[in-house]
C-alpha cells in the first residue's frame, strides 16, 4: 500500500491541535480542525441573537483557536496567509469531511475515556487505509485504541509532537502491536521528510522516552536540590549552558511548561509504572503540590519558581523559597567551578570540570547527572530499543545539547562508573559487561562514521543519504584547504562547499580570501559550489568588531579596502563561471544575507531569519545588499515596459531602512530575499543535501552566469520622494536625527544618487555610490555608539 497525505483533519483545536494543523498548512496541507460544540452561548453572541443552533456558535470553538493562530508569538504559521489551509469544523455536523483525508490526528485532552470516545465516533467516518494517530502525551496508544475494528488499528499509532509543533525538532512516533510496519514507516518518512521533525521509535511505554526521562530528570533535580538545601535559582545556575542545556535551565523550564501540565505528566508515570522506587521518583514534592494547589503554576498564571516584580530600580526577578513559600531575591551558584566550566569551549570540556569538581555546583551536577546517566541505561529496552533513540530524543524533545549517553561517554564512562560504585550506586549489567570487554564508551567514531553499542556490539548509525554531515567528511579528509575562518570541503558528486567556521561566523578576511579560491577551484576542478555551514546560525554579518576598531582610529583608507573587498566577493559570488547556490538557515543577518543574495539560487531552511539589519548598528549595507537588492526587485517585473520603478525603490528602502528579519524562509519570499527559483528545505538537516541536488541541477541544465547589465533609477525626484516618508516619521517622532541621517544616505544609495529619473547605471556605480555611504556613516560618532552597543549588549542602539 502506498500511502500519501493530501488531506488530514486534526481532533481537538487546543494548543497541541491547534499548532499540528497550522505546521500542516505550513507545509502546503490542507486540514480541516475540529472541536466540540459548545454548550451555551456567549454573551456576544446572544446580543447578537444567535442561537445554539448557528453555524457560528457551534464552530466558535474550533474557529476561535484557528483566529489565535495568528497572534501567537512567536508564530506557529511560516506566513500568516498559510491560515487559509485550515477549516474549522465541529465534531457533530462536518464529520462526513473525514472521508476527505488520509490522516487524522486525535489531539483532545489527556483522558483515556475522551480519546476512546472521540476514536470511537470517528471511526465510521474515516476512509479505508486512512491513518489515524494520537498526540497523547503518554497514555497507552494500545489502550485507546480498544474496542476499534482490527484495519482501523492496523493504521493506528501514536505520533507525539512536542510544544510548539513548528520550532520543536522531535516527533515520537509510537506504534503499537498491531500497526502495520507499513504504516510506522511511512510516518517516519512524511515526519522527517515532509514535516521536516527528528523522528524517534519509541515503545508503547508511560510518557514515551523524552517526557519519561526529562520528567525523571526534574524530580531528581528537585529532590536533590532539597537534599542539598540549595535554592531554585541556584539550581538553575548550574542546570542551564553550563552543562549544555537550555538557558531556562530546570525551573524556568518549568514555569514555561506550566506546574499544572508537569503534574499530569509526572503522576500519569507514577500510576503506570510497577517498580514502587520509580513510583515515589515520581511524587510531587509538597511544596510543589501546594504551588499547584495555589496556582503558581508558571508563566501562565503570572508566578511559580519565578516571579517578576516591579521594584525602585525597574523589573527583577525574584525566586521561590520553598522553604516559607515566599519570594526572595534570585540567587547563583558562585562556585569556582562554575567560572572554570564557563572558560572552557568544549562542551565535553566543561561537563567534566564541573561534574568532577569538588565544591558545591560540581556536587549538585555530579548527584543529578549521576541518576539521569543511570535511569536512561535502566530504561533502555523498555522505553526505546537503541541508545541514539534516547540520545535524540532528549536533544530534539528537550533541547539538550548532547543526549544522556553522549553526556556519558564525554564525562569518561570508566571514571564515572568507578565513582558510581564507589558511592553504593546499581549500575545497570550491560554496562558492567561492556567495561568488562573492554568496550569504554557508548560511540566510536572511525572515519567520519559514527558507532553506537547495542546488545554488545558496536553497529553503525543510520544516517538517511540526505543527511550530509561536515563534521564527518572533514573526519574523511575531504577537506580541499582551510584557514582560521572558512574551509572549502569536498562535498561529492563533483560539488565543493565553503563553509564559516570564525567566531559567530562572522565575515572577515579569512572567509573572503577563501571564498575567491574557493571559486577559482571550482571553475577549474568543480561542478559547483554551495557556501554553507552546519553551525548556530548561518552567519550573524560582518566582523563588527574590527569595523569599530578601524573606525574609531579613523583608519578610513582600511575601511575602504574592506568594504571592496567585500564588494568583491559578493560580485564574484555574481558571476562565477560554475553555479553557487547557497543555503543559508537561523539568523542569516547583514553580510550574511548580502552572500546570499547574488547566488545562482538560495536553498534556505524552512527556518531562516533573513535581515539587511545594518541600520540597527549605524549603517547601511555595504557589501552590495543595496545594489542587490534593486537588481531583484527589478528582475521581478518580467515586462520591464509596465515598471513602477519608485514602487519597487520605495520596497527596498522599507525593507532595508526598518531592517525587516524575515520570521521564515516564506516570509523571506515576501521581502524578495528569496525568489520564486530559490528553494526551501523543511528539514534542516537536509539542507546542505538538497543545496547540492540544486547545484548538479543548475550544472546539468548547462549553467552560464548572468551578462551585466544596467538598470533605471529613480534619481533625485525618487530620493525626495523617500525623504519625504523619512521626514514624516522624524516630525512625528518615530525615528530619531540619526536614524533620519542612515536613512537620507540610503536614500541616496537606493536613489542612484544625484542623476536624472530614469538614468541607466551599472552596479559598479551602484556599489560605489553604497560604499561612500557606508564611508561616511562609519565616522558618525553615533554609529560608533550604535556599533559599541550592539557588540557589548548584542542589541541595538536607538540614539
Ligand atoms: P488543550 O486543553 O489546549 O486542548 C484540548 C482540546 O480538546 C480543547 O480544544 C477542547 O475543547 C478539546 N476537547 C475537550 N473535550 C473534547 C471531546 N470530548 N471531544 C473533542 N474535543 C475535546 O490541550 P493540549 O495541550 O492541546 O493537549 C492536547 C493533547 O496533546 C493531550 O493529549 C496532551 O497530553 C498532548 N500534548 C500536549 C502538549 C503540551 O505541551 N500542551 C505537548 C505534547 C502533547
Amino acid at each position: 500500500m502506498a500511502y500519501r497525505i493530501n488531506k488530514a483533519a486534526v481532533i481537538g483545536s487546543g494548543v497541541m491541535g491547534a499548532g499540528i494543523a497550522a505546521h500542516l498548512a505550513n507545509v502546503g496541507i490542507p486540514v480541516y480542525m475540529f472541536d466540540i460544540v459548545p454548550q451555551s452561548l456567549t454573551e456576544e453572541e446572544q446580543q447578537k441573537g444567535l442561537t445554539l443552533e448557528d453555524r457560528a456558535v457551534r464552530n466558535r470553538i474550533a474557529e476561535e483557536n484557528r483566529q489565535k493562530l495568528l497572534k501567537q508569538k512567536p508564530s506557529p504559521l511560516f506566513d500568516k496567509r498559510r491560515i487559509d489551509l485550515i477549516t474549522a469544523c465541529n465534531l457533530e455536523d462536518d464529520l462526513d469531511k473525514l472521508k476527505e483525508v488520509d490522516w487524522i490526528v486525535e489531539v483532545v485532552v489527556e483522558r483515556l475515556d475522551v480519546k476512546r470516545e472521540v476514536l470511537a465516533k470517528i471511526e465510521p467516518y474515516r476512509k479505508e487505509n486512512a491513518i489515524v494517530s494520537t498526540n497523547t502525551s503518554g497514555i497507552s496508544v494500545e489502550a485507546m485504541s480498544e474496542g476499534r475494528s482490527e484495519e482501523f488499528r492496523r493504521h493506528f499509532l501514536g505520533t507525539h509532537f512536542f510544544n510548539p509543533p513548528r520550532y520543536l525538532k522531535l516527533l515520537e512516533v509510537i506504534p503499537t502491536a498491531k500497526t502495520d510496519s507499513e504504516v510506522v514507516q511511512f510516518m517516519k518518512d512524511f515526519g522527517e521528510k515532509v514535516l521536516g521533525k527528528g523522528v524517534v521509535l519509541a515503545k508503547d511505554t508511560p510518557n514515551f522516552i523524552a517526557n519519561r526521562i526529562g520528567c525523571y530528570g526534574l524530580m531528581v533535580t528537585v529532590e536533590e536540590m532539597m537534599k542539598g538545601g540549595y535554592s531554585v535559582g541556584e539550581v538553575d545556575s548550574v542546570t542551564g549552558p553550563v552543562i549544555g542545556r537550555p538557558k531556562s535551565a530546570t525551573f524556568r523550564t518549568l514555569d514555561v511548561v506550566g506546574l499544572d501540565t508537569f503534574a499530569h505528566v509526572a503522576h500519569n508515570v507514577r500510576e503506570n509504572v510497577s517498580d514502587p522506587a520509580e513510583q515515589e521518583v515520581f511524587r510531587l514534592p509538597d511544596f510543589m503540590a501546594q504551588m499547584v494547589e495555589k496556582g503558581w503554576i508558571g508563566a501562565k498564571a503570572g508566578q511559580g519558581f519565578f516571579k517578576k516584580v516591579k521594584g525602585d530600580n525597574g523589573s527583577e526577578i525574584l525566586e521561590l523559597d520553598y522553604n516559607t513559600m515566599e519570594y526572595v531575591p534570585r540567587k547563583k551558584l558562585n562556585a569556582p567551578s562554575v567560572q572554570q566550566s564557563k572558560s572552557k569551549k568544549d562542551l565535553a570540556e566543561k561537563l567534566r570540570t564541573i561534574v568532577y569538581a569538588k565544591d558545591r555546583a560540581g556536587e549538585l551536577v555530579w548527584n543529578i547527572m549521576k541518576r539521569v546517566l543511570l535511569y536512561s541505561a535502566d530504561k533502555l529496552g523498555e522505553i526505546a530499543d537503541d541508545i541514539v533513540s534516547i540520545d535524540r530524543a532528549m536533544k530534539w524533545g528537550f533541547g539538550w545539547e548532547m543526549g544522556p549517553f553522549e553526556t556519558w561517554d564525554a564525562i569518561g564512562l570508566e571514571k564515572s562508573v568507578a565513582r558510581m560504585e564507589q558511592e553504593g550506586e546499581k549500575v545497570p549489567e550491560w554496562i558492567k559487561t561492556m567495561l568488562a570487554k573492554g568496550q569504554t564508551s557508548f560511540y566510536n567514531r572511525e572515519q567520519g562514521k559514527t558507532f553506537y553499542i547495542s546488545h554488545g556490539e558496536y553497529k553503525q548509525v543510520e544516517k538517511r543519504p540526505e543527511e550530509i554531515s561536515l563534521a564527518a567528511l572533514k573526519e574523511q579528509g575531504k577537506v580541499i584547504k582551510k584557514n582560521a575562518g572558512a574551509s572549502l570541503i569536498d562535498i561529492g558528486d563533483g560539488v565543493a562547499l565553503l563553509e564559516f567556521h570564525s567566531p559567530n561566523n562572522a565575515i572577515g578576511a579569512d572567509i573572503i580570501h577563501m571564498l575567491h579560491f574557493s571559486l577559482e577551484e571550482v571553475a577549474r576542478n568543480y561542478e559547483g559550489l554551495v557556501i554553507g555551514n552546519q553551525g548556530k546560525n548561518f552567519c550573524v554579518g560582518a566582523n563588527l568588531m574590527l569595523l569599530l576598531m578601524e573606525a574609531q582610529e579613523m583608519n578610513w583608507p582600511e575601511i575602504d579596502f574592506m568594504v571592496r573587498q567585500f564588494q568583491q566577493a559578493t560580485t564574484a559570488i555574481r558571476y562565477s563561471e560554475k553555479p553557487v547556490v547557497v543555503a543559508p538557515f537561523a539568523m542569516t543577518l547583514g553580510g550574511g544575507t548580502e552572500f546570499c543574495l547574488p547566488a545562482a539560487r538560495i536553498q534556505a531552511a524552512a527556518e531562516t531569519y533573513m535581515g539587511l539589519v545594518e541600520v540597527g548598528v549605524g549603517l547601511i549595507p555595504g557589501g552590495g545588499g543595496n545594489k542587490e537588492m534593486l537588481y531583484r526587485l527589478y528582475d521581478s517585473v518580467p515586462d520591464k515596459a509596465d515598471v513602477d520603478l519608485q514602487q519597487l525603490v520605495n520596497l527596498a528602502f522599507e525593507t532595508i531602512a526598518m531592517a525587516k528579519v524575515s520570521t521564515s524562509a516564506e516570509e523571506a519570499r515576501q521581502y524578495q530575499f528569496i525568489r520564486p527559483q530559490d528553494g526551501i528545505s523543511i528539514n534542516q538537516s537536509f539542507l546542505l543535501y538538497e543545496a547540492k541536488q540544486k547545484v548538479l541541477e543548475l550544472a546539468r541544465a548547462g549553467y552560464r552566469p548572468p551578462q551585466p547589465k544596467k538598470i533605471p533609477v529613480v534619481g533625485r525626484e525618487g530620493k525626495a520622494v523617500l525623504m519625504l516618508g523619512a521626514y514624516t516619521f522624524k516630525k512625528g517622532g518615530q525615528i530619531s536625527d540619526h536614524d533620519y541621517k542612515i536613512a537620507e544616505k540610503l536614500a541616496h544609495v537606493l536613489s542612484g544618487g544625484d542623476l536624472p529619473q530614469g538614468t541607466l547605471v551599472d552596479e559598479q556605480y551602484l556599489l560605489d555610490i553604497e560604499r561612500e555611504a557606508f564611508l561616511s556613516l562609519c565616522g558618525e560618532p553615533k554609529t560608533q555608539q550604535r556599533m559599541q552597543y550592539m557588540l557589548t549588549k548584542g542589541k541595538p542602539l536607538r540614539n
